[in-house]
């Protein structure tokens, strides 16, 4: 069987509530190891350099770009995120499923480099919901806020390019949802081609 982990990429609008399911998920389950991305973003309150990101300069951003240190990355909003290579592939080869909570164009370039990948979007509710999350986090001006909702906008464009949708409404449901899926999508025929075409092997050799 195939014991090796898969590439969860996890996108959805700001706001959707994406950060709190996967801390969820993690507390809840030990099957999963969450990518710390690099970002040149400033660190919000309450973030740690190391915990939420790895907050560096733009040159130190694109000498990671340079060394081919990072998996993908993406420009949104104004800065750099980018996923770290050495931590994906470590825990991969532990089995563990590594989340990579990235947004759109960050995930096109996952699924075109890693087809096995699942990639998973969140969705909010409604419209409505997702403006009430963005304002009731206190920590961005409405400019910026303005700036994530036309980026929703356009975000929302890309929906159909992923394998399949949470909606985080309840957010029991929801981590449950989510585990749910991510372990279900280890037995298709296509991430398990190695097993199958061992068998398929065995039984021609059948008289
Ligand atoms: P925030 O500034 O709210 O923490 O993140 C902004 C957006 O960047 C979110 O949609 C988040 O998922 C995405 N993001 C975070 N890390 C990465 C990354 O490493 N690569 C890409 N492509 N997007 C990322």
């Amino acid at each position: 069987m195939n014991n090796k982990g898969i590439i969860v990429v996890v996108s959805g609008f700001s706001g959707a509530g994406k950060g709190t399911l996967m801390k969820e998920l993690l507390s809840r389950y030990d099957n999963y190891a969450l990518s710390i991305s690099a970002t040149t973003r400033n660190p919000r309150p309450g973030e740690e350099n190391g915990r939420e990101y790895f907050f560096v300069t733009k040159d130190e951003f694109e000498k990671l770009i340079a060394e081919d240190g990072l998996v993908e990355y993406a420009n949104y909003v104004g800065n750099y995120y980018g996923t770290p290579k050495k931590f994906v592939q470590e825990k991969l080869d532990q089995g563990k499923d590594v989340i990579l909570e990235i947004e759109i164009q960050g995930a096109l370039q996952i699924k075109k480099k890693f087809p096995q990948a699942l990639l998973l979007f969140v969705m909010p509710p409604s419209v409505e919901e997702l403006e009430k999350r963005l304002r009731g986090r206190g920590t961005e001006t409405d400019e910026v806020i303005h700036g994530r909702l036309l980026r929703a906008k356009e975000e929302g464009q890309g929906i159909d390019e992923y394998d399949n949708i949470v909606i985080n409404d309840n957010l029991d449901d929801c981590v449950k949802e989510m585990h749910e899926i991510i372990q279900s999508s280890h037995y298709t025929p296509e991430r398990n081609r190695e097993f199958i075409d061992t068998i398929k092997k065995q039984l021609s050799e059948l008289n």
